[in-house]
């Protein structure tokens, strides 16, 4: 890294992780300015970083901020391009980075990076629980956990850092190089926050950019965009392949694979999990339903999660137990209890329809879902075929109840059942619970899957998950 001893630093945001960026150059002995567009008041640690003599500018991102002086600006993956001192520093043809490559720069660490559209949370915690299994000294960082430069900064050589990166935070990096890059997924739904298509694909293209033939790709090979990447051959790193649905002549697969128009119920047949080495030799892993996590995204998950470790060096024997153990992440298809042979499931991150889709195909049983939220005028008209085959009783809450609850009865089910408002949000929600549990039997699973963002009734999804965990504990 250059140095940046008594240079000017300009860290745009002052989030967890600017907090974090500018302790850092502090330390080097630059000359640090943290500038947020919120007040004063707003940001708690401006008088820590007051103190340590870091100026602070909050209220505004007042272009004067950037001078020829300016040797470096980091800039939160938040804050657009178009906004006033980042355009400056462009035309000014200074450094602009984000807090990756800064820890890129630090780290005495490897990193294994993980992007994609979909799973990335998953998927890191999981690797995370596999390398500390196989003793490898994971640090977990990134958009969960740590943030990147304080990781990097308590890494030792030895460690793995592990870290869970969005396309903005990729956009920002110029020679950040991971050990193993992970792209798990392109989904269109997500295209909508980017310029287009080509940024989107582009930002996470820049994952493997700096790569060598020493490090490692690790693709989906299910995905298009993914293929279309691999097949382009510009990624210099070794290509790490997963799939679900197909043999590969290297990489990790599931065998027989899974048949891509979901016309086979899960769990019908002995699916291995097995990976396939360069010089032809198969080994096999585990069963795919012996897996902790249900669903075949999460089987997905799974398996890039396996190939990153395989690339860091460990032995797939050391990874059979956290294969098995894991829970899952808080919000997504967790594992909450079983009451009286029910079992209850919180998916409350799920919030459209393409996630409730995906966590009705994950149980090969029959489901009581609770579902309903914010309504954002869409019709749920995509939810019938799934609820007709896997759903056996629905109840609604949130603005989107009398909606969801004309959905449930066009696929033909008897059990739905609309909860009103009542005095609050947590006892609307208690009362959705017991209604599910009432219409429940023994080996159903009850599931939150809302299919809509939580904020007609709850601050986040997260208080939403908690309130239906409390709900299904105190049965
Ligand atoms: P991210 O961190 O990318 O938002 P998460 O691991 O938090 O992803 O999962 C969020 C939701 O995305 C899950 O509840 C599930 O509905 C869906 N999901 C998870 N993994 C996958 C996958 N591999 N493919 C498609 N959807 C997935």
């Amino acid at each position: 890294p250059k140095s940046y001893k008594d240079r000017q630093v300009v860290v745009l945001g002052l989030a967890r992780s600017g907090v974090s960026v500018a302790k850092l150059f502090h330390k080097l002995g630059a000359l640090v300015t943290v500038n947020d567009q919120q007040e004063r008041h707003l940001c708690p640690e401006a008088d820590e970083l007051d103190a340590l003599g870091v100026s602070v500018i909050c209220g505004g991102h007042p272009d004067s901020l950037i001078t020829k002086d300016t040797a470096l600006v980091v800039k939160n993956p938040g804050i657009p391009y178009t906004a006033a001192p980042v355009k400056r520093a462009m035309e000014l043809g200074l450094d602009v980075v984000t807090e990756v490559e800064v820890a890129y720069w630090l780290s005495p660490a490897p990193i294994i990076g993980i992007t994609g559209s979909n799973g990335k949370t998953t998927t890191t915690t999981w690797i995370g629980e596999l390398l500390d299994s196989a003793q490898l000294r994971p640090i977990v960082a990134g958009n969960i956990g740590t943030p990147l430069c304080e990781a990097a900064q308590t890494a030792e050589p030895g460690d793995w850092i592990v870290a869970e990166l969005s396309s903005f935070q990729l956009k920002g990096t110029q020679s950040f190089r991971p050990r193993v890059a992970l792209l798990l997924n392109i989904a269109e739904t997500h295209l909508d926050y980017h310029d287009g298509i080509e940024d989107y694909i582009a930002s996470k293209e820049k994952l493997f950019a700096n790569q060598t033939e020493e490090d490692t790709a690790v693709l989906n090979a299910d995905d298009p965009v993914c293929r279309e990447l691999m097949d382009k051959g510009t990624i210099r790193a070794k290509i790490l392949p997963f799939s679900t649905t197909q043999e590969l002549s290297q990489g990790i697969f599931i065998s027989p694979p899974f048949p891509t128009d979901l016309t086979e119920p899960d769990g019908e047949v002995l699916r291995q999990i097995v990976w396939k080495k360069q010089d032809g030799v198969t080994q096999t892993i585990m069963p795919v339903n012996e897996l902790g996590l249900p669903g075949r995204h999460n089987a997905a998950n799974a398996l890039a999660a396996i190939a990153a470790c395989i690339a860091a060096g460990a032995d797939p024997k050391s990874l059979l137990q956290p294969l098995r153990d894991f829970n899952g992440v808080e919000d997504r298809l967790e594992f909450v209890c079983e009451r009286k042979g029910v079992k209850y499931y919180n998916d409350s991150k799920a919030t459209n329809s393409v996630a409730t889709i995906i966590a009705l195909r994950s149980f090969p049983g029959r489901i009581v879902l609770i579902a309903g939220g914010r309504d954002r005028g869409l019709d749920f008209m995509e939810l019938v075929p799934h609820m007709r085959d896997q759903v056996k009783g629905i109840v609604t809450i949130g603005e989107t109840r009398e909606k969801l609850a004309a959905v449930a009865r066009l696929a033909g089910l008897s059990a739905v059942k609309i909860v009103e408002p009542v005095e609050d949000a947590e006892a609307t929600l208690h009362l959705a619970v017991r209604e599910a549990a009432s219409i429940a039997e023994p080996g159903d699973i009850v599931l939150l899957s809302p299919a809509c963002a939580s904020w007609d009734m709850f601050k986040s999804y997260e208080q939403r998950g908690r309130i239906f965990k409390q709900s299904a504990h105190t049965l």
